[in-house]
């Protein structure tokens, strides 16, 4: 008996000592290295980002995976677009019978959203002698029986709006009381007047601020703008104030926030002539891609696909939460430098311990993610094993902040992965409290997985104040926390490589 315990015991330090783990530091090594100021923020299109894809592909080729790119690669080369090259020529002049304001590109006025070309050097957009429409705060509340467009034909026409909403700061308004309505965000305005047919928006400071906040800034450093099927342009309220003092329109929105009745009318005489040259940049990116072959031959068709972005939003722009620090770099050290460092490092565990696996494991480090999930999408269409035979697909996205919890998302449309995961935060859930979510609905690479009817499960440890901000430093990873995710993940992967049938995938009613 003594004798039997000892020899249990003996065996399962062996086993221990032979059980190579995710290792923190070499995780944070990573993380420091592709969130290092020297990669710039890993914008889409940016020499930095090539060289985080190089780095990844590296550490697979270090730790024995084979490549899965195109042509005997570690690469999977396709276009992105990824800001904009501003030509010369564009003008915007605002006028009525008896004054004229021209207003000048990065000074004085600067387009939101553009209409897509590409060259810089022909117009992408030209528009002459448009009527101008008031439309107060190009607001379309319905529900709180507030219209701007009511009765009003702006089909073929120039609008003019306000920023915000009316009764802003009134705790009692019946638009929401003092919290915006998600209809005053510009992309709901502009979507509203696009919708009702206008060719042009043009957007000033409401009469509340004064101090206008316009983002001169943001385009000057990081032009790269919405889509937003017509040309929405931010004004200065400084230079359109005589017009509007001609036209009477801050009277109208005082009336306006008085009682909510719109005010919105044509005004006469008033025209805008507008000529944009601007060209999207295409660029190329790249996802990597390394392989580890199943170890039964007959599961080996099957694949898991286990996915991190590497890309981040580079000087910030239009993809940053802060766009008043555009230019500064946007370091993404937990988005998403810690769920690429996390499938480098779950690659390194597997490929020891690849006996555990007899189905394949596809590990891609994503390009693109940030500018729509374009690598995943491509990916998706280029699979190294079908999308029919990938039997799952783990996705990490923010996995660096644990303290000690991940949310995990994606099991309802696969209730069988419930055992799986179970079984796995037996063996790797150490030190983790694991909270379901549905699944991520778009947010993240998962998203062209289960839009292809694999079942995917998102890792996540959560939003915080430095998200998309150029304070998303490596100094703020939990490193240990890390470890935990990715240890929990990489047991996953080897719950559903074992499993003798696939998991499910059931629809669900969203
Ligand atoms: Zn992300
Ligand atoms: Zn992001």
């Amino acid at each position: 008996m003594r004798k039997l315990l000892l020899s249990v015991l003996l065996l399962a330090a062996t086993l221990r000592a032979a059980t190579p783990s995710v290792d923190a530091d070499r995780l944070l090594d990573h993380i420091k290295f592709l969130a290092s100021d020297d990669l710039k923020g890993r914008a889409a299109g940016s020499p930095e980002l090539d060289r985080a894809a190089d780095y990844i592909a590296q550490q697979f080729k270090e730790i024995g995976l084979r490549p899965g790119g195109d042509d005997g690669t570690w690469f999977q080369p396709f276009q992105v677009v990824a800001g904009m090259t501003v030509g010369a020529g564009n003008s915007l002049v605002i006028s009525d019978m008896s004054k004229s304001v021209r207003l000048a590109l990065g000074s004085t006025y600067y387009p939101l959203s553009t209409v897509p070309n590409e060259s810089p050097d022909s117009p992408s957009d030209r528009e002459e002698r448009l009527p101008l429409v008031f439309a107060g705060y190009g607001l379309s509340a319905r529900d709180a029986n507030y219209d701007d467009y009511d009765g009003q034909d702006v089909s073929g026409k120039a609008v003019l709006i306000f920023t915000h909403e009316p009764q802003e700061s009134d705790t009692n308004s019946k638009l929401n009381g003092s919290r915006p309505m998600p209809q005053t965000t510009l992309y709901q305005k502009a979507a509203v007047a696009h919708g009702l047919g206008a060719r042009l928006l043009i957007v000033v400071s409401d009469p509340s601020h004064r101090t206008d906040p316009g983002l001169f800034t943001m385009f000057n450093a990081v032009p790269d703008l919405d889509e937003a099927g017509m040309p929405v342009l931010r004004v200065r309220r400084n230079e359109m104030q005589p017009l509007l003092d001609a036209w009477g329109l801050d009277a109208l929105a005082t009336q306006i926030d008085r009682d909510l009745r719109p005010r919105s009318r044509l005004i006469k005489d008033a025209t805008v002539d507008y000529t944009e040259f601007l060209a999207h940049n295409r660029k190329t990116v790249r996802n990597v891609v390394g392989v580890i072959p199943g170890s039964d031959p007959a599961k080996a068709r099957e694949a898991i696909v286990i996915g991190a972005h590497y890309d981040h939003v580079g000087l910030g722009g239009r993809l940053s939460m802060t766009p008043e620090r555009a230019g500064e770099i946007h370091n993404g050290a937990d988005d998403n430098a810690s769920g690429t460092a996390s499938i480098i490092e779950i690659a390194r565990v597997a490929h020891e311990q690849r006996a555990r696996f007899p189905r394949t494991l596809v590990f891609v480090a994503f390009a693109g993610e940030e500018r729509g999930l374009l690598g995943s999408a491509y990916y998706a269409d280029h699979p190294v094993i079908s999308m029919a035979n990938t039997v799952a697909m783990l996705n990490l996205d923010m996995v660096g902040r644990a303290r000690g919890a991940v949310d995990i998302s994606g099991l309802e449309v696969s209730p069988s992965m419930e055992a799986d995961l179970k079984a796995a935060a037996q063996t790797g859930g150490e030190g983790l409290s694991i909270a379901r979510q549905g699944p991520g609905a778009g947010r993240s690479d998962d998203f062209n997985f289960l839009s292809h009817r694999v079942p995917a499960i998102n890792f996540f440890t959560g939003f915080h104040a430095d998200y998309h901000r150029p304070t998303d430093d490596w100094e703020k990873i939990d490193a240990p926390g890390t470890k935990r995710v990715a240890t929990l993940a990489l047991e996953l992967a080897a719950q559903i490589a074992e499993r003798p049938t696939r998991p499910e995938f059931v629809y669900r009613d969203r």
